[in-house]
């Protein structure tokens, strides 16, 4: 197995892989570009690739080609491996490949239904009430059932079992791929009675099923909707029905129109509008959010017309806003959904999407439009809700903006709005990264001098009066390491970096993935500056230190009324104080 690692790492560049997902730009040796694992503005996420690794300095993430591919398209490390030895053209050999993980076989055995309920529902009797339903009912045209590989679950369980079987599936594997769960008489199909929606990932592969009930079957307690349970292949909180379908259109027009249900996204995909997906209900999580911001960062929500009244689907949109998506949300008039919209008046509902208002704009609306301006108490009310709205905007020109425009409206002071506004989160954040910077500005110094030097000229860091200056024992280890492994060689990163214990690994990374500050043309003379700078600083850091040690020292010696100890550390606390004022005039 290392050896086909390996030689996919040497032949594969972590940049090109990376930089295929994320904006990479070149800083120094390294690149640097927005994390794709946590929400940024400014870019803190590093890729080298000297040590063909990556780390966010804001989130902590790191690794290698191989778990950023695992992470980022969610994939298990065999299947990593696959795709990078394809790209590498690298043979894998049988041994590489292994046993199928469960995640694998799940999916295997969900297509496997999948298609058979799909049969089910085109080419065989049993489907017949059930297409009648989907094409007559809820308008579904024969392609769409086919690209979307819509099917047919019969009411009586049994037939999955026994297909299945015959491809070697056996019922545990089907228990463990959600489609059937155990009762007293036995196994049961979970599906029954339901039109089956596949759930795939956005590679198209068949992660679970989701399925509605035929009207001839529904009960009062039965759900109108039933997905999968969690299995191997299937969380929930990841999956965005039809993007696998959807993300060329969505690429093409860099523009996501999202809605809640299945059938809310087919019946418009039916009348051309081909770049939306769904999110299956309201409770739009962080994954997905992430995971579509991925395609594109311009967003129409077309949501059912009550979700203002949905605090799950509010907070969502809330948190993209927040992430710098420009969410936009389509007016449904009328109509209770997209589907019912689309099939009714499909012209105009294109234009609801192309006419979708600022999402901001519309949550405010909303408040408004529940009370009554004219009365104190509707003022009050609307300034109650509006307030958290409004602190809920991070980016402060955009706060400002609503802040103006709601106290117009209110005809209150801008002042008195904003007054309300708090925004603890922020000021408790930007306390911590205080405390901690005093209390370890010396550790990052002697880093940043590692760092820079390693740029410029790493045999800088074995002069004696440089040595000095490191004190923090970390450092100290990483130096001696380097001066031994310079004793014999050119300074290599990759080279060094293997010769190192773990503990140290990992520290040194982190200094060599940081970014030295100056861009452009005149870096080399930058780094010489900062190198001065960054010596300078600590050789007065020293001074002081052996300084404040010194008084401490004369305090005692004074006690114990000891003249002439006290009268030597005074003329090295004068030699010291010479230094100090020589260096800072320098
Ligand atoms: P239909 O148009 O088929 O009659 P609907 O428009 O009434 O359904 P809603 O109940 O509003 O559908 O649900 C919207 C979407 O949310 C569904 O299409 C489905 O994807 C998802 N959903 C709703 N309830 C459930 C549930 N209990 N389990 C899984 N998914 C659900
Ligand atoms: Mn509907």
């Amino acid at each position: 197995m290392s050896d086909a690692v390996e030689e996919i790492k040497n032949k594969i560049d972590i940049v090109d892989i990376i930089g295929a997902h994320v904006n990479l730009k070149k800083a120094g040796s390294n690149y640097k570009g927005l994390c794709p694992f946590h929400q940024e503005k400014t870019p803190s996420f590093m890729v080298s690739p000297e040590l063909q690794i990556y780390k966010c300095f804001g989130c902590g993430e790191a690794g290698d080609v191989f778990t950023f591919l695992e992470k980022y398209e969610g994939l298990e490390f065999r299947e990593a491996l696959e795709i990078l030895a394809e790209k590498a053209g690298v043979k894998l050999e049988r041994r590489n490949i292994g046993q199928k993980s469960k995640k694998e076989r799940s999916i295997e055995i969900n297509t496997l239904a999948a298609r058979l309920y799909h049969y089910l529902l085109l080419k065989h009797s049993a489907g017949r009430e059930a297409l009648e339903y989907a094409t007559k009912i809820r308008g579904l045209k024969s392609a769409t059932l086919t690209a979307f590989e819509i099917g047919f679950a019969p009411e009586r369980s049994g037939i999955l079992i026994k297909q299945l079987k015959k491809k070697k599936v056996s019922e545990t594997e089907l228990l463990e791929a959600g489609l059937v769960y155990k009762t007293r008489y036995g196994p049961v199909e979970r599906f029954r009675g339901r039109l089956i929606f596949p759930l795939k990932d956005h590679r198209g592969r068949t992660l679970a099923l989701a399925g509605r009930i035929l009207p001839q079957y529904d009960k009062p307690n039965i759900g109108k909707y039933i997905n999968s349970p969690e299995t191997p292949s299937y969380h929930k909180s990841e999956v965005v029905y039809g993007l696998d379908i959807a993300k060329s259109e969505i690429k093409k027009l860099n523009q996501i129109v999202i809605v809640e249900g299945e059938l809310d996204l087919l019946t418009p995909w039916q009348i051309g509008v081909r770049n939306i997906v769904a999110i299956k209900g309201t409770a739009f999580t962080d994954s997905q959010i992430r995971l579509l911001s991925r395609f594109s960062k311009n967003w129409v929500m077309a949501l059912d017309s009550d979700f203002a009244g949905d605090k799950a689907a509010v907070s969502a949109i809330q948190l993209a806003l927040n992430m710098g998506i420009s969410v936009k949300v389509a007016r449904l008039g009328k109509y209770k959904d997209p589907d019912d919209f689309a099939k009714a008046e499909p012209e105009k509902f294109k234009k609801a999407i192309l006419k979708a208002q600022d999402a901001w704009d519309f949550l405010f609306e909303q408040v408004f439009s529940r009370y009554d301006l004219k009365t104190g108490s509707g003022k009050a009310a609307i300034s109650r809700e509006v307030t958290p709205l409004l602190s809920a905007i991070d980016d402060s020109i955009v706060q400002d903006h609503y802040v103006k425009k709601i106290a117009t409206k209110l005809e209150v002071s801008e002042e008195a709005v904003r007054q309300k506004l708090t925004n603890p989160k922020k000021e408790i954040a930007s306390e911590l990264v205080d405390i901690e910077k005093a209390e370890d500005v010396r550790l990052s110094l002697e880093k940043r001098l590692i760092s820079v030097s390693l740029q410029k000229n790493p045999r800088y860091l074995l002069d004696e009066e440089v040595r000095k200056l490191f004190i923090k024992p970390f450092t100290k280890k990483l130096l001696a390491k380097l001066s031994s492994f310079l004793a014999s060689q050119e300074f290599d990163p990759q080279a060094f970096l293997r010769s190192l214990p773990p503990e140290l690994a990992t520290g040194f990374t982190e200094i060599y993935l940081q970014e030295e500050e100056g861009e452009g043309g005149n870096r080399a003379l930058d780094i010489e500056r900062e190198l001065a700078k960054i010596t300078l600083r600590l050789k007065i850091m020293n001074i002081h230190e052996q300084m404040e040690a010194l008084t401490h020292k004369m305090k005692l010696a004074e006690k114990k009324k000891d003249e002439s100890l006290l009268i030597k550390y005074e003329e090295e606390f004068a030699t010291l104080s010479k230094k100090r004022s020589e260096i800072e005039g320098t």
